[in-house]
């Protein structure tokens, strides 16, 4: 029996298995479907402390993972199927096998968000995606204009990113000015390949029946008027959802699927906590969830120390 199981490897994670693993919990990380979490998909992290360059996404989590099992942290490339939570000591499916836990961190983090208009799923991955550090140097994005949707930070960040290989780069917000962060506001609209596309919106992707992206239709939501945008590539960073359907009612979360701590980071059940993206809908940074993932773990030691 495990007496600490971490699920999820991003930045919350990995802190969290660092501090249990110092605490001599011998912590066993479960690390999802992608190792590393969502900050592997992005460029340089400029905003996470110590590192006055910026660090590569990638290298921070393996950084952080190496770290963490320098202290005797274990890792584990798998994806838990099924948590029962009724009782301790908890029991997960993981790649159909089961393993009990006196203690379960969650650390799921979010996934992407999508638009769910017509022509997004079935052009998935034709030109549609939800990663330009993934997806951006493809051939097929070269020289031709593209579409990134959002305004927040993350289009922001897509944006300047596309600017390497597209013609021009149009930014769709479905408002008159961006939710992103200051610097990253200036840096995009400054650049002169980003054109910005107030008040619209996705109503669909074109074009099903060419079985690639050709444009997009969009409507502007002040005036009612629709135009066809012709572009290669539709790039959709429009928030995250929650990681958290996998523990279903047995984990108390708000309307939007977030896991709603107390006291630190307990859950509604005792031994059950949460670090992280999948319980935070405010701040969502890297830095944020490491230090809720510090919370955790010292919160599950001791858990353990009085409940042994
Ligand atoms: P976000 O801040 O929640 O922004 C999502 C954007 O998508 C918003 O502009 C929102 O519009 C728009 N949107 C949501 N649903 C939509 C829909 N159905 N159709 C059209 N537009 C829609 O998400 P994010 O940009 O992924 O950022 C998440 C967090 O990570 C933030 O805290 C951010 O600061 C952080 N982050 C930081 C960096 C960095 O510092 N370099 C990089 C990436 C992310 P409204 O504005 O109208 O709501």
């Amino acid at each position: 029996m495990e007496k600490v199981v971490i699920i999820g490897s991003g930045p919350a994670g990995w802190t969290a298995a660092l501090y249990a693993a110092r605490a001599q919990l011998a912590p066993l990380v479960l690390t999802g479907q992608q190792p590393g979490g969502l900050l592997t998909v992005t460029t340089i992290v400029e905003n996470f402390p110590g590192f006055p360059e910026g660090m590569d996404g990638c290298e921070l989590m393996m950084r952080m993972q190496k770290q963490a099992e320098r202290f005797g942290a274990k890792t584990s490339f798998g994806v838990v199927e099924s948590a029962d939570f009724s009782r301790r000591p908890f029991s997960l499916v993981v790649d159909g096998e089961e393993l009990t836990a006196q203690t379960v961190i969650i650390a799921t983090g979010a996934s992407h968000r999508h638009l769910e208009v017509p022509g997004e799923h079935e052009l998935e991955n034709k030109g549609v995606t939800y990663c330009a550090t993934c997806d951006g140097a493809l051939p097929m994005f070269r020289n031709q204009p593209l579409v990134v949707v959002g305004g927040g930070d993350s289009a922001c960040e897509e944006a300047l990113y596309l600017t390497r290989f597209g013609s021009e780069v149009i930014l769709v917000h479905r408002r008159d000015s961006l939710r992103a962060s200051k610097i990253m506001a200036e840096r995009t609209l400054g650049h002169p390949k980003i054109k910005p596309v107030w008040d619209c919106v996705v109503t669909e992707v074109l074009e099903v029946a060419q079985g690639k992206v050709t444009g997009v239709r969009l409507k502007n939501l002040k005036t009612g008027a629709e135009t066809v945008r012709p572009c290669a590539g539709v790039f959709i960073a429009v928030g995250h959802l929650p990681n958290t359907k996998l523990f279903g009612k047995q984990i108390l979360t708000d309307e939007n699927g977030f896991i709603v701590p107390r006291q630190g980071t307990m859950t509604n059940v005792a031994g059950v906590f949460v670090a992280g993206d999948c319980a935070d809908h405010v701040y969502r940074q890297a830095i944020t969830a490491a230090g809720s993932g510090c919370a955790a773990a010292i919160d599950a030691e001791r858990f353990l120390t009085a409940n042994p």
